[in-house]
């Protein structure tokens, strides 16, 4: 008995799915200072000091509720890295984002923690680990982690 072969049947459409997400008093606190301030503020354990970035209510190691802010600079070492060459939707704009692009995970200085992010670099041969990176702020900031625009090198030595 032969199997039967059927055409693969596809359909395209688009649906719509919005919805809010509260950020809450901490991941408040860190979009604020990005638009307003052009800051990066993390949170400090009162028990073991971990810094963390962005900030959370709990220290991971401890258990003990975070209140005590801290500002973080908009300055770190790039700790891992990727190149992305597939063009994801993005959730925000529902736009692909042109590719290829850097994405990577920066531990900024202040923090213990690592912040990821994009980089402005996008080739792997100018890419290192270890290598300094910044910050840089969009004119237009809303509130929202694209404020940072991405991370670029620096001509900065690694201090550590
Ligand atoms: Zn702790």
């Amino acid at each position: 008995m032969s199997k039967q072969k059927y055409p693969l049947l596809t359909i395209s459409s688009e649906i719509e799915q919005p919805y809010n997400y509260s950020l809450g008093r901490y991941g408040g606190r860190l979009l604020k200072e990005l638009k307003h301030n052009k800051k990066i503020v993390g949170i400090k354990c009162p028990k073991c000091g971990h810094v963390y970035v962005p900030p959370r209510q709990v220290c991971g190691k401890c258990f003990v509720k975070m209140d005590e802010f801290a500002e973080i600079s908009n300055k770190g070492n790039l700790e891992s890295f990727t190149v992305v060459y597939f063009s994801f939707l993005d959730p925000e704009t529902g736009q692909k984002r042109p590719v290829p692009y850097g994405y990577g995970r920066i531990k900024l200085d202040g923090a213990d923690s690592g912040f990821l992010h994009f980089l402005e670099e996008s080739d792997l041969k100018k890419l290192k680990i270890g290598m300094r990176v910044e910050a840089v702020f969009d004119e237009n900031r809303t509130g929202n982690f694209k404020d940072i625009k991405y991370f670029k090198i620096t001509k900065e030595r690694n201090p550590s």
